[in-house]
């Protein structure tokens, strides 16, 4: 154990780092969830949910993981049988794909390179294909969290349209959401799916489907059971500011809190801000002469690299898991483990959520340090480069 002796630094891409103001406002004593008081919480969330997502349509929430309202997108669009088209960007497009197997759909998943993101001409390939629609649905991963790789929405959903396919859109959030620009209207998404812990800047505990009308249309003649996960009941009673369960109020007290706190920053300051740290990582990373799993070339925002977080692989023959634990027990900061495929090859930086220019430098020098320490081969001045680049651009007050 290392002795903590401030705070500790949380560089995971989820869940991240609560403000004080969030967890100030968790700790009211709760409410009556069938009272007036709950009703106006509920309804000024709904409606904070909806400026972050960029949308008219409906939100439902959960008390639940990711997995849940990931779960929540299926079930009440889709019957068993029908077939989703999936793409693989990495080991979180891998578990919706195993879940959506689980609940008796057919989905079928593109093959990526855990280093891209969705690539919509293949998309479009694929859709051409299936001329009697037995695809109901087109499912991305936005940011996938285990690559730090962005995949382009707009384009999946011209590449939909192009082929005049009728699939639904369901787009996994989840690590986007308050990180990277997301719009579900305009960008003609059915199904937005989030939760809490990673852009949102709460503790984990809330899941959310963000729903269009079409998706809304789909869940009147959708088979697959559901009772838990069922939108109508709760589409019904939040209406009114209420749930048709107990809702998770303490996190809702929270979720108003990190709204307000967004929205004061302004969205396209808060996706800014993300854009710069994403750039300054890279700027290390390049510096301490490593590379950054995404593949992109191209470094300018729009890109595919992740304002949320950077995956950073390690020269063969050096495991990043023996890194991350002298980071941690050294400089008591906390980095993300390579998940599945890239398993000990890579680590991931979190830069996502209630974050600042010094937190990030602390980081990195968390990071620099612990590269000598823990004797992989790198060059010094990763936190220099981070610094000109956090210093050098145009958009620095
Ligand atoms: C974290 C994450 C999930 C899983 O969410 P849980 O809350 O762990 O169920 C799914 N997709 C993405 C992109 C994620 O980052």
């Amino acid at each position: 154990m290392s002795v903590a002796s401030s705070r500790h630094f949380l560089q995971i891409p989820g869940p991240t780092n609560v403000p004080d103001r969030v967890l100030h406002a968790i700790a009211n004593q709760t409410i009556d969830h069938r009272g007036p008081d709950f009703a106006e919480l509920a309804l000024e969330i709904f409606d904070g949910l909806r400026a972050v997502t960029r949308t008219s349509g409906e939100v439902v929430l959960y008390p639940s993981s990711g997995t849940g309202a990931w779960e929540a997108a299926l079930v009440n669009t889709l019957s068993p049988g029908d077939g989703v088209l999936m793409y693989e960007t990495g080991h979180f497009a891998q578990l919706w794909f195993d879940l959506a197997v689980e609940l008796g759909l057919r989905p079928e998943i593109l093959p990526g390179d855990w280093r891209t993101g969705a690539d919509p001409a293949a998309i479009a390939r694929r859709l051409r294909a299936d001329a009697e629609h037995r695809i109901k649905a087109v499912a991305v991963v936005h940011n996938e969290t285990s690559t730090g790789v962005v995949s382009d929405i707009p384009a999946v959903r011209a590449a939909i349209d192009e082929v005049d396919h009728p699939a639904l859109l369901m787009v996994d959030a989840i690590s986007s959401l308050g990180s990277i620009d997301l719009r579900h209207d305009e960008w003609g998404i059915d199904v937005t799916i989030s939760c809490s812990q990673k852009g949102l800047m709460l503790p984990p505990g809330i899941g959310l489907n963000v729903i269009g009308t079409r998706a809304l249309r789909a869940a009147e003649s959708a088979g697959s059971r559901r009772s838990y996960w069922d939108w109508r009941p709760l589409l019904e009673a939040g209406r009114k500011g209420y749930f048709r369960y107990t809702p998770p109020t303490n996190l809702l007290f929270g979720l108003r809190e990190s709204l307000a706190i967004m929205l004061e920053e302004g969205l396209d300051e808060v996706f800014a801000r993300h854009r710069r740290h994403g750039a300054a990582t890279r700027a290390a990373v390049r510096a301490w002469g490593l590379e950054v799993l995404c593949a992109d070339p191209a470094t300018a925002p729009g890109t595919e690299h992740s304002g949320a977080l950077t995956a950073v692989l390690l020269p063969p023959g050096h495991d990043a898991d023996r890194l991350r634990e002298v980071i941690l027990e050294r400089f008591d900061t906390s980095l993300g483990a390579g998940l599945s495929k890239v398993a000990k090859k890579v680590f991931r930086i979190g830069h996502l959520g209630a974050f600042n220019d010094a937190s990030l430098l602390g980081a990195l020098g968390a990071i620099e340090a612990g590269l000598g320490l823990a004797g992989v081969p790198h060059r010094p001045g990763g936190v220099t480069a981070a610094i000109a680049e956090l210093t050098g651009g145009a958009d620095v007050p």
